[in-house]
């Protein structure tokens, strides 16, 4: 069978590469490319995201999604002059075996896009609990599942918040894509978290409590076109699992979710722009969070959910702050990183269709 010729701005001038999971079109690289940039430009611009001069802390996992975010953002950055000035903040989870390789393609992107660089550790944050410490104690406790990614995710976005504050940042920016949006959104239903649920599909927030303003500019992107934009600008990331990460309930929903896909393939969408226009009625919405007693970050108890997981974990009892009677701390934060997220994914062999 011939290869198409692009149907992208280039008019066919090159043959097609792909054809594009969003739309259907065949397209060549570049123009593939560059339709990926600007269609990240038009969440930036439309939400107004980072305005000019903004200290952006993006995330940096290794990942694909968060390799991808720092290097559109970066060519954003210098094609259109936003004035931002972009800032790596990493977080080391203490997870052996695999935190490490990870973090060695931060330093990596870091080098090689000349980025300023902060990594952050759970175990200087968090009075020496690494991660591998904290899933060792939750199999400590008899007959329940360790949901080390729920942890995880609490202390994951704390530390994400307090590298960001570290470097001074105005705004944190993270490599959440729609793929991720609609899992969290199912994953919202499933568990019946209402506010959670009617605040989800913003394209970030706000900043409340002190907390810096966060937004997920991929948050329209599909995982399968953040993979191919990956391999055709040859971006060098970390594609492996965490070993905690077959164990998250993440994984069940996006089992759902696929299979919705196959008889919707406009689910991923549909479920990200429902949750944008979900409102909840004025007597279900849950009274305004306070500042937590310890540290002062938002919460919607005394303690915030960090400061519980950690006051947990130092009384030998971590499952005290998600259990039943702890009410707003799901089955995984809102924090977990790439590798929770990426199970089952689609890698470059499954995600591209090219001619
Ligand atoms: Fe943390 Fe991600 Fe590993 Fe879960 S999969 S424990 S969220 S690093």
């Amino acid at each position: 069978m011939p290869v198409p010729r692009c149907s992208g701005p280039c008019a066919g001038v090159r043959p097609a590469a792909l054809r594009r999971p969003r739309t259907g079109r065949a397209v060549c690289r570049s123009c593939f490319c560059s339709a990926f940039e600007a269609e990240v430009l038009s969440t930036l611009q439309t939400g107004r995201l980072l305005p000019p001069g903004a200290v952006v802390a993006v995330g940096a996992s290794g990942g694909k999604d968060s390799t991808v975010l720092a290097h559109v953002l970066r060519t954003l950055n210098s094609r259109h002059k936003l004035d931002l000035h972009l800032h790596l903040v990493a977080v080391d989870e203490g997870i052996g075996g695999y935190r490490d390789a990870a973090l060695a393609a931060v330093r990596r992107q870091a080098a090689r896009w000349q980025l300023p660089l902060t990594v952050v550790a759970y175990a200087d944050l968090f009075g020496g609990w690494t991660m591998d410490e904290v899933a060792r104690r939750a199999a400590q406790e008899p007959g329940r599942a360790r949901a080390c990614c729920t942890f995880c995710g609490v202390l994951r976005r704390r530390a994400l918040e307090e590298g960001a504050q570290r470097v001074r940042a105005t705004h944190v920016v993270t490599g959440h894509n729609a793929d991720d949006m609609a899992e969290t959104v199912l994953m919202n239903f499933l568990r019946g978290d209402a506010a959670r649920l009617a605040r989800g599909g913003t394209l970030g927030s706000p900043g409340e409590g002190g907390a810096l303003p966060r937004c997920r500019p991929l948050q329209f992107a599909s995982q399968k076109e953040i993979v191919l934009y990956a391999h055709f600008q040859e971006l060098d990331y970390f594609s492996e699992e965490c070993v905690y990460a077959p164990e998250a309930f993440r994984g069940h929903v996006r089992d759902l979710l696929k299979a919705l896909e196959a008889a919707r393939p406009s689910v991923v969408l549909d479920l990200v722009h429902s949750a944008e226009r979900l409102a909840l009625a004025p007597a279900a919405r849950p009274p305004p969070p306070g500042a937590c007693t310890r540290c002062g970050a938002l919460a919607s108890r005394s303690l915030c959910q960090a400061c519980a997981l950690l006051d947990g974990l130092n009384r030998g009892r971590p499952r005290l702050a998600i259990g039943k009677g702890r009410k707003g701390l799901g089955e995984e934060g809102q924090g977990e990183t790439r590798a929770s997220r990426d199970r089952g994914r689609p890698t470059m062999a499954g995600a591209i269709h090219a001619f």
